[in-house]
């Protein structure tokens, strides 16, 4: 009898360390999500649209990132999205690059070289500002056919999103999906297509541009972000995933709280995925920020549970505040207070390990 109180004191234990505490203060994965144009009223509005309640909120940790860029008080996500992915501030429209135009590797490229699986997985093009951040290197966020050229020379295992036509009907006449093929690319044009890889390189080009609005884009965010992660999750030394929810910013463009509101809770289904498989591999950082705010948006009065909520938006563009950080996992600890949106870069790299 003693011997099995002592035992379940045990089991108890383990499971303590392992699910709570984490036992290894440091990730083996690292799981970055990006609410593009995702402020603290996009979150609070959605939050109370769903009865006062998040996945979000399952964070333990929070803070706040500064995102003005080199060249102006208000970023656009070309210089924000390099700001996250490459630790540099550079100009609007910039991706990847310093201002003076350098070329600078982004976390997924430092984890591609360190051995790690990489991927990506966007509700946009996989050619737009933020994605293209993380892996291609160009002055302009409009070279479109330049920044999918740029995915073949880097060492990306899985990326998910829409921007076919960006590979496949180009002004140059290379086919990208064939020369992604020559690679062990396995293609998927559908979700389904998706769910039935095996991998370990995947391109998912779901759709010919842009991937449509919620709800007419249904699962496809939480879903393809878990095949991912089932994919990337094969490599013993670990992965980087990074997720967006691409359209925030821009039902805040259009002024449409209702739109935001769907946007934002796709991107927290999503996020209540990725804390799940935190929650049970005990070793998987999960960090959720924006890359600025868009819209200036404003709650005047509601009520808990309603989306009906009065509300206005001072800017069809973006806004200059800070935005809000939001992190669970081994490590997460080093994502409080208030930082610069270059800071994310090193912070995870340190913490992954990586030799310099
Ligand atoms: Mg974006
Ligand atoms: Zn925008």
């Amino acid at each position: 009898m003693k011997q099995t109180y002592s035992f379940v004191a045990f089991i108890l234990l383990f499971t303590a360390i392992g699910h709570t505490s984490f036992a290894q203060k440091r990730p083996k994965n690292v799981v970055f999500m990006i609410g593009d144009g995702m402020g603290l009223a996009q979150v609070y509005a959605a939050m109370v649209a769903n009865g006062n309640k998040l996945e979000l909120e399952r964070c333990t940790h929070t803070g706040f990132s500064k995102t003005y860029s080199s060249s102006h008080f208000t970023t656009d996500s070309g210089a924000g999205g390099t700001a996250l992915a490459c630790g540099v501030k550079t100009k609007n429209h910039m991706i990847g690059m310093s201002p003076d135009t350098i070329a600078v590797p982004s976390i997924l490229e430092e984890a591609a070289k360190s051995k790690l699986a990489t991927g990506l997985v966007v509700a946009c093009s996989v050619t737009h500002a933020t994605p293209a951040s993380f892996v291609a290197h160009q002055p302009d966020r409009e070279m479109n056919d330049e920044i999918a050229a740029d995915f073949l020379k880097s060492d990306i295992d899985v990326f998910i999103g829409g921007g076919r036509k960006y590979f496949e009907q180009r002004i140059d006449k290379r086919n990208l999906t064939n020369e992604l093929k020559a690679k062990k690319f396995q293609i998927a044009y559908t979700l389904d297509d998706v769910k039935s890889a095996n991998g370990p390189k995947l391109a998912g080009l779901l759709y010919d541009d842009q991937n449509p609005a919620m709800p007419e884009r249904g699962k496809m965010l939480p879903e393809a972000t878990m095949m991912a992660i089932d994919l990337l999750d094969n490599n013993s030394k670990g992965f980087f995933l990074m997720v967006e929810g691409s359209q925030i910013d821009w039902a805040c463009h259009n002024n449409q709280l209702d739109q935001s509101i769907k946007e934002v809770l796709d991107f927290d289904q999503t996020v209540g995925k990725v804390l799940d498989y935190a929650q049970k591999s005990g070793n998987t950082l999960v960090i959720i920020t924006a890359d600025h705010e868009t819209g200036g948006l404003t709650l005047h009065d509601g009520k808990m549970g309603s989306s009906d909520i009065k509300h206005s938006f001072s800017s069809k563009v973006h806004t200059g505040v800070m935005v809000p950080v939001y992190a669970y996992g081994p490590g997460a600890e080093n994502f409080t207070g208030i930082m610069e949106n270059t800071a994310f870069k090193g912070k995870i790299e340190k913490l992954l390990g990586f030799k310099k």
